[in-house]
């Protein structure tokens, strides 16, 4: 009797694994000619692309895309969230940058950091320049905290390059306009957490290093500087009047509703009024909390290129999805790829308002994360949920409980939950992953980040970069864009 029920169960066993065999298999032949295809296409898009560009083709603008803290690991898995989102399986689907022709990798390294911050991260790729953790666009000899005799190691920014060269200028971002990663684009600060008049050191008030703040206001606008949107009216309030003083005819906004009535065409009237958007107190809110008085990056992203492209002059605008960071160093990935989408979804729309034979538009991060995605979902599985095989069995970890496929190596210890229920809510939007090491805050990576680039010397970037070549190749990407102008007079 017992061979025969053993022989039943096996048999029943057998057909079920044999049924979701032919259900995935049938998945995958149904693929199967579009993987051709894909190739097919591919090579096509390739070869057109090396036969559109020309050596010699000219940057008249660039956009200057950077994800604070995105990861390559957080491409991968925010492009499978965006695909599910639209009902795919998720991994077959691309971030539209993710599409670009061109790409690189770049060596996040500060000068004396192995793993670096978003201050001389920024600083390298806006300067040229590799220096120090948590200087803002100075030098690598300069000490971070030491204003004295500081403004000699100054280094020069792209933006302040571009209003030399005649050319509008602009920083996005979703974070306070004087944190980090925006201010290396305007501003020069022995120590990136100077942002506010009282945020300085008294060594700062001695020696006379100004805040971020005022060097955006009393400094970067009068230079030359065009436009910033961002949040951050903690610190910038005060300079309300002194914006307002200086530039009659610029453009001062609060709020969405300021900035979607807007009209580019008309405002600001003059040449030398800038536009300064200021939306929240500190940073903004993450695209799944946002508040309704708030623009979205996209929102803004839209209106800046309207703007330039409405002033005929060459522009530099460098856009930031600043809490991609914030949201990783909380051991939160839902947000984390929420923002990346939205950077994402803000790239395309850029992407669709620019000409691709004038305008070069380079993607990239200024480092990486210590978020993970491991162990072997099955194909389509919810990139939020707990690790699920090819018959859908959830997995299981030597302690018996489930996991999921994203976590961090470090960060706020959560402990291994010891219940089921705490895993059933994995993919709400506050749930926080397991990390490996406990800290008191998840930290940054120090392995590579991806660079992609479309347009006009786009092709100068591939290979492993060095961070602050981004640098050099923008302006050899502009020069060429002068060259070509010499020429035709
Ligand atoms: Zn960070």
């Amino acid at each position: 009797m017992r061979p025969i029920i053993s022989f039943l169960f096996l048999l029943l066993n057998l057909s079920c694994t044999a049924i979701a065999d032919s259900l995935l298999k049938k998945h995958w032949y149904q693929q199967g000619d579009r993987w051709l295809n894909d190739k097919v296409q591919f090579l096509e898009a390739s070869i057109k692309t090396q036969s559109d560009t020309p050596d010699n083709a000219a940057a008249k603008n660039i956009i200057l895309f950077i994800g604070d803290g995105m990861s390559i690991t957080t491409l991968t898995a925010a492009r499978i969230w965006q695909g599910q989102q639209q009902g795919l399986l998720g991994e077959e689907h691309f971030l539209h940058f993710e599409t670009f022709p061109y790409t690189a990798l770049i060596k996040t390294y500060n000068s004396n950091q192995q793993t670096p911050d978003s201050a001389g991260t920024m600083s390298a790729i806006m300067t040229g320049v590799k220096t120090r953790a948590g200087v803002i666009s100075m030098g690598p000899e300069q000490d971070r905290t030491d204003c004295k005799g500081s403004a000699q190691h100054n280094q020069k920014t792209l933006l302040e390059w571009g209003y030399e060269q005649n050319f509008d200028t602009g920083i996005v971002t979703t974070a306070r306009l004087t944190h980090a990663t925006p201010a290396a684009t305007y501003a020069h600060s022995p120590d990136r957490v100077w942002e506010g008049d009282y945020d300085r050191h008294l060594n700062a008030y001695w020696y006379g290093c100004d805040s971020i703040a005022k060097q955006l206001i009393e400094g970067a606008f009068p230079a030359g500087l065009d436009l910033a949107l961002g949040g951050g009216a903690s610190r910038l309030e005060n300079y309300y009047d002194s914006f307002q003083q200086q530039f009659p005819a610029g453009h001062l906004l609060n709020n969405q509703r300021d900035l979607l009535e807007w009209n580019t065409a008309t405002q600001p009237q003059s040449e030398d009024g800038p536009v300064l958007g200021v939306f929240s107190s500190e940073h903004m809110d993450f695209e799944m909390d946002r508040r309704r008085e708030q623009p979205s990056l996209q929102q803004m992203t839209q209106k800046a290129i309207e703007y330039f492209e409405g002033r005929n002059k060459n522009y530099l605008l460098v856009i930031e999805s600043a809490r991609i960071d914030h949201a990783h160093h909380n051991g939160n990935a839902a947000r984390a790829l929420a923002e990346t989408a939205m950077l994402a979804d803000s790239v395309q729309l850029a992407d669709d308002m620019t000409k691709d034979d004038d305008t070069l538009i380079i993607v990239t991060a200024d480092h990486s994360h210590t978020f993970v995605m491991a162990g072997y979902p099955k194909r389509g599985n919810s990139i939020l949920g707990i690790s699920k095989n090819q018959k859908n069995e959830v997995v299981l970890a030597n302690d018996g409980m489930p996991y999921t496929s994203l976590g961090y190596a470090n960060g706020k210890a959560s402990g291994r939950k010891e219940s089921t229920e705490h895993f059933a809510s994995s993919e709400d939007k506050n749930f926080h992953q397991e990390v490996g090491i406990a800290l008191p805050l998840e930290t940054h990576g120090s392995d590579d980040v991806a660079l992609h680039a479309k347009g006009p010397g786009a092709y100068l970037f591939s290979g492993l970069m060095e961070q602050n070549e981004i640098f050099h190749t923008m302006l050899q990407a502009l020069s060429r864009a002068d060259m070509s102008a010499e020429d035709s007079q």
